[in-house]
């Protein structure tokens, strides 16, 4: 029998639940169980033509040795170029820093920004993989509860007053997974103005931000060069161009900070996988607007279904490609199942059981989130797929009592 613990880190951390459930989703769906995946937040197109033909082009020309660690000039200058047309940011291309992923993009930044016992002030609903990122690098999460009546926004308010000596960090994520919340540009002007007084570094995470209904997105770095000097820009090329499998995501920032980070990505896993690379150059500037029309549609779609079913309350995203519903008032009630037993539902982890095991629909509970009493559904699946999981959701709450 082996003795010997895991580090203290590693015990303190659980496995990603969205990835986990995506994972079990996908083992049901391959042992031929007609399963929905509302589980992942993973884009149903298909990777550009532009960024498939580049990779291909990287393989057979032989672009597959290392690359410089923060990625290749010519991406970087193209991600230069993009800050600049699409944000009016203005950066050079040492202040970038491309990693596998903008999951790895943010450890990078956590390792690079505290030491032990450093908080980190974080809005809740959180993207699952903050709080274990921050605790892997020996910080201290500390919560922002939001809820419906704010939108799922901190107040300015609310933010001063949470910020102590401690506060090394203000993590933003707009639009956010889960929630789907977009800060207005006078929301984020409003709460730049209080991080301006302080001396607190902001991760930005902007990954969804091509995906707003309605609402233009505005990157906190904009607001003043003071800022600009404070901010992490965290953006990626899974969710904007679908291409979740090729890991390429990125910083923008001061230089400093990205050197520290390079360093650290030297060790460790040094630059992004090369073909990858050249699938980003490749995607650069092929945003399909037309899938905001279509994620508007399903959004709708889905918010105006949920509206039909007793007992749930929900706010309006408007963005990302999540919708976030607060189903408070479902827990406690009994559930009859198909052979007439019945089993109570205790919690939003016992209801996303259910869910997949009697009624075929996958999806995340709100605990992994921050926020127990709501569950996630990621809309990046076809409407025939979402027609068919909120029809089972409605037979499923049918039989609640
Ligand atoms: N940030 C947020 C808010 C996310 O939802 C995700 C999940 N895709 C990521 C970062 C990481 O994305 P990736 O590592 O695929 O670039
Ligand atoms: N970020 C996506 C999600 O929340 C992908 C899975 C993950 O990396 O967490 O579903």
């Amino acid at each position: 029998m082996m003795s010997l613990e895991l580090s203290r880190r590693i015990r303190a951390i659980s496995p990603s639940p969205t990835l986990s459930i995506d994972t079990k989703t996908k083992a049901l769906l391959a042992e031929g169980i007609d399963v929905v995946n509302l589980s992942v937040g993973e884009p149903d197109f298909n990777t550009p033509d532009q960024a498939s033909l580049a990779a291909i082009s990287a393989i057979i020309t032989n672009f597959t040795k290392y690359t410089p660690v923060p990625g290749i000039m010519e991406l970087r200058k193209g991600i230069v170029n993009k800050l600049r047309t699409e944000n009016e940011l203005a950066y050079t291309p040492e202040e970038i820093i491309v990693s596998s992923g903008a999951k790895h993009s943010l450890y990078n930044i956590f390792m690079a920004i505290l030491n032990p016992g450093d908080e980190v002030l974080l809005p809740a609903p959180y993207w699952v993989s903050y709080p274990e990122q921050i605790r892997l690098c020996e910080g201290v999460p500390v919560v922002l509860a939001t809820d419906e009546s704010t939108g799922f926004k901190v107040t300015p308010e609310q933010l001063e007053q949470a910020i102590t000596p401690k506060t090394r960090a203000f993590l933003l994520n707009s639009p956010s997974n889960p929630t789907g919340a977009v800060y207005t540009p006078e929301e984020i002007r409003a709460i730049a103005a209080v991080l301006e007084k302080h001396d607190i570094y902001v991760v930005s995470d902007e990954i969804y931000e091509q995906l707003t209904y309605g609402v233009e997105h505005y990157s906190i770095a904009r607001f003043s060069e003071n800022m600009k000097s404070k901010t992490l820009v965290v953006n990626g090329f899974s969710k904007t161009f679908a291409m979740t499998g090729w890991r390429v995501g990125y910083v923008a920032g001061p230089l400093p900070i990205i050197k520290a980070m390079t360093s650290f990505q030297s060790h460790t896993t040094a630059n992004p996988a090369s073909i990858s690379q050249k699938a980003a150059v490749g995607a650069l500037g092929t945003f399909d607007q037309e899938h905001v029309a279509e994620f508007q549609h399903r959004r709708d779609f889905v918010l105006g279904q949920l509206a039909e079913l007793p007992g749930v309350i929900c706010a309006k995203p408007e963005g990302a490609f999540y919708v976030f519903p607060n189903v408070r008032s479902w827990i406690g009630k009994t559930y009859t199942r198909a052979n007439q037993s019945t089993i109570v539902v205790d919690s939003v982890d016992t209801l996303a059981e259910l869910l997949l095991t009697d009624a075929n629909i996958s999806i995340v509970p709100g605990t992994g989130f921050g926020a127990p009493d709501n569950f996630r559904i990621s809309y990046a699946t076809s409407m025939e797929q979402l027609k068919k999981a909120m029809n089972r959701l409605s037979d499923f709450v049918s039989r609640l009592r």
